[in-house]
């Protein structure tokens, strides 16, 4: 709010735009999302995004079967039905106030359904109010199969100049399926998330995934530091082994250490900050292939063997771009591939 988006990412000059989201997810629990349609459009008219997603209430159900039923609409539940009715008043009140405020960003109108019927039904109303791209919302949990049909049935509505964006869809060995229903763009966090928060494939490449290795911190790991105050772990021991496994991990990339002592010195640190796992085979296979002396992104090149270690937060995300790096390739991939076939 203090100084727009594009400062606060450090965007400057560079040719990237931004989306404003409103996180339906957050308040999914709630009977009515806790924001008007108004604030959220000031909002991001005042941070200054590119493009900004109306207020939505995601229905968290799928079930096509109801486009079938005998009794029509009637057999939805009502709290469905509801979600639904809420987002159109809310898309129609935050696009109304867009061009009433004439605010600079692209309105996008968010589908919220249960089937594909009610997919559809939701583009050709926010077409009718005036939309011209539209964003799927609800989709994460749902099969590739699903997904397909409700866009196959949305298409089927949409006008010509009508774009399709999928809210937390990656899936990129879909793109071209995708595609060809319209959709041209998606988000997903993650990429970037799994740098940290998955249990094992933390580091991407072309090939699979890598465990990343974990180096807490002695004065920022929670359970490190529950075992010091309890008198089962030495607060000295801890950082002394803390140390030396970061210095073994140097010398380890500098060709200086062998494998099974930077193997020995990492497990009798994770002895001592998580005695319930033992990761010695992931940071085997990781430290053997050194999958960051091979990527050629501007993160591994400045960080090296750093870029694998787990440790606070910057590393961590650095990480994780790293993997939208990845991720980029990999979509980029998939895009050629059909060239290549159609030529
Ligand atoms: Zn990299």
């Amino acid at each position: 709010m203090r100084v727009g988006v594009r400062e606060y990412f450090r965007l400057g000059n560079k040719n990237l735009e931004t989306m404003g989201d409103c996180g339906a997810f957050t308040y999914v629990r709630e009977e009515r999302p806790p924001y008007t349609a108004a604030e959220v459009a000031d909002f991001y008219a005042e941070c200054g995004f590119d493009y900004g997603l109306s207020v939505d209430h995601v229905i968290l159900a799928y079930k096509a079967d109801y486009d079938q039923h005998e009794d029509g609409l009637e057999a939805v539940p009502e709290d469905w039905k509801a979600r639904q009715e809420m987002t159109f008043e809310l898309a129609e009140q935050f696009f109304c106030y867009v061009k009433r405020m004439k605010y600079r960003f692209t309105p996008i109108g968010v589908a919220q359904g249960w089937s594909p019927q009610s997919y559809a039904l939701s583009v050709k109303k926010l077409q009718e109010l005036g939309y011209r791209y539209i964003a799927f919302g609800g989709f994460v949990p749902l099969k590739t199969r699903d997904i397909l049909t409700c866009l196959q049935a949305s298409s089927l509505v949409r006008k010509p100049e009508t774009q399709f964006h999928l809210l937390g869809i990656t899936r990129c060995e879909n793109v071209h399926a995708f595609g060809d229903y319209g959709v041209v763009s998606f988000d997903s966090t993650s990429a970037l998330r799994k740098a940290f928060k998955d249990d094992k494939n933390n580091y991407y490449t072309l090939q699979g995934t890598y465990s990343a290795i974990r180096v807490p911190q002695v004065d920022a790991n929670p359970e490190l530091l529950r075992r010091i105050v309890a008198g089962q772990v030495s607060q000295e021991k801890a950082r002394a082994l803390e140390q030396e496994c970061l210095a073994t991990l140097g010398k380890y990339d500098a060709g200086e250490a062998t494998l099974d002592n930077t193997i020995d010195i990492l497990r009798s640190y994770e002895l001592v900050f998580n005695g319930s796992v033992d990761r010695s085979d992931a940071y085997r296979r990781v430290l053997e292939d050194r999958p960051w002396s091979e990527c050629p992104c501007e993160i591994c090149r400045r960080l090296g063997i750093h870029v694998i270690i787990f440790r606070g937060a910057e590393r961590n995300r650095r990480r994780g771009f790293h993997n939208l790096f990845v991720f980029n390739q990999q979509l980029q991939g998939h895009i050629e591939q059909r060239h290549l076939c159609v030529s």
